[in-house]
């Protein structure tokens, strides 16, 4: 016997807070009688419904490395109609981000139907190195690029040690690669911002030991069993 919300996650129905959420709202049957309470369990033999959709068959893991363009939001459903990540993934899965770039970030980017992997990638005590190349309009004096890794003081708190340095410079702009492993709101561009520079472009090239080699821009291969065993 497993937690709904578990089962639901395993089969990709969405990451387990949200599958929550989904109980809360009414959406789900087990043998036909809507559940709403939290934390009930269920067994192979019963018959679950999300929305008035079975979900029955064995779960199919699904993990893929994208290259995400800009201009892309990171949801699944965008109420504004604009291009999501999903739609470069050209298979009707249900599948979605773990975590989350701006419209205006590329990079690397996993989407899965893998909830409990997507939960502990997310959860801020499971702490996954992320590393930025963020190229900005002037070029940042070394003491601010120190300040960078020893921690700014943004309005949700300080930032966490990082690592930072730079990696081409001019007077014009300046690259600087930038390693993180927490995962505030923008925190990239509010922790440049903080100096009073521009971003001119944000690139994630890095996700734990994952990176982009052989995957362009808005493509996207497949994890190795060795990966996703790593990463979890
Ligand atoms: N930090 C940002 O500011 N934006 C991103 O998309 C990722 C990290």
């Amino acid at each position: 016997m497993e937690r709904l919300q578990k089962v639901m996650a395993n089969y990709g129905v969405a990451s387990r807070r949200k599958c929550e959420k989904i109980i809360e709202e009414g959406r789900v049957k087990v043998n036909g009688v809507i559940i709403t309470e939290m934390g009930i369990k269920v067994s192979p033999e019963d018959k679950i419904e999300v929305d008035g959709q079975l979900i029955s068959g064995r779960p199919k893991q699904k993990y893929y490395l994208l290259n995400k363009p800009v201009g892309y939001v990171t949801t699944a459903d965008d109420p504004q109609g604009r291009k999501t990540v999903l739609d470069l993934i050209s298979k009707n899965e249900r599948v979605f981000p773990v975590g989350r770039l701006d419209i205006m970030t590329s990079g690397l980017l996993l989407i899965t139907n893998d909830g409990d992997l997507a939960f502990k990638l997310t959860h801020p005590s499971f702490t996954v190195e992320k590393t930025y190349k963020v190229t900005i309009n002037k070029d940042m004096e070394e003491k601010e690029v120190d300040l960078l890794e020893k921690g700014v003081p943004l309005e949700d708190g300080m930032t966490a040690p990082a690592k930072a340095h730079k990696a081409k410079s001019s007077k014009g702009s300046c690259e600087i690669i930038l390693t993180i492993h927490e995962g505030k709101n923008r925190q990239v561009r509010r922790m440049i911002s903080y100096f009073g520079y521009k971003v001119i472009s944000l690139e994630r090239i890095k996700y734990s030991f994952l990176n982009l080699d052989g995957v362009k821009v808005g493509n996207y291969r497949e994890l190795h069993r060795e990966e996703i065993a790593k990463l979890y």
